[in-house]
């Protein structure tokens, strides 16, 4: 038996209160939860979008206090529940057979903070649910990069997108946990299309753009 169980941990860090409505609870209660999961998938509206976007839920209220409690906080009871919103924004994108999912790259500097690496889990755990692939098959641009990347074409691809990705034969679905103005997805579905990947939509967990009245 474990003497340092892991709701106790989880209590140390976040208290024992609803980080949406206070009420007593580790992370989240079962009532915010049920709202959560009680929204539909809806389809994601910002210009320069080239694939269907698809979003589990609004960002606001609750996931602006849920996902930066995951990230940054260490609410790990909290995976379960977003990679079960992540599922259903994939699966409103209607994978076909074969399909990677691959995550917008988070911010190295991020990562390490943090520890790990959040959309890459969300990732693995959504693409184990739906018995589907995840692959990090895109990376951020860094200096070297940017020497390696020198003449006319280069700097082209470069002003491009801060984004390389790798060749990929699959239909891809790019994810994230958060839309705001969808430039990390917009750059990261076109890294992605001129290694000759076919990207077929994206998906998140929260749109920013939307109240929770939506
Ligand atoms: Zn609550």
């Amino acid at each position: 038996m474990c003497a340092f169980p892991f709701q106790d941990f989880a209590s140390l860090l976040l208290g024992t209160r609803c980080l949406v409505c206070g009420a007593p609870a580790v992370a989240c209660c079962p009532a915010c939860r049920e709202r959560i999961i009680g929204k539909a998938p809806h389809q994601v509206r910002r210009c320069g979008l080239s694939v269907p976007t698809w979003a589990a839920n609004p960002y606001r209220p609750e996931l602006a206090r849920l996902i930066p409690a995951f990230k940054d906080d260490g609410a790990w009871s909290l995976v379960r529940l977003l990679s079960c919103r992540l599922a259903m924004a994939v699966v409103a994108c209607r994978p076909p057979t074969g399909t990677v999912l691959v995550p917008v790259p988070s911010q190295p500097a991020a990562v390490r903070r943090r520890g790990i690496d959040h959309t890459w889990m969300l990732a693995r755990r959504v693409a184990r649910a739906l018995g589907i692939e995840a692959a990090r098959l895109l990376r951020r641009l860094n200096g070297g990069d940017a020497q390696r990347l020198q003449g006319r074409a280069g700097r082209e691809r470069l002003s491009e997108s801060r984004f390389l990705g790798t060749t990929c034969r699959s239909p891809v679905i790019v994810i994230d946990d958060v839309v705001t103005t969808g430039t990390s997805l917009t750059v990261s579905c076109e890294a992605m299309r001129r290694c000759g990947a076919t990207v077929i939509a994206a998906a998140v967990i929260g749109d920013a753009n939307l109240s929770g009245k939506y």
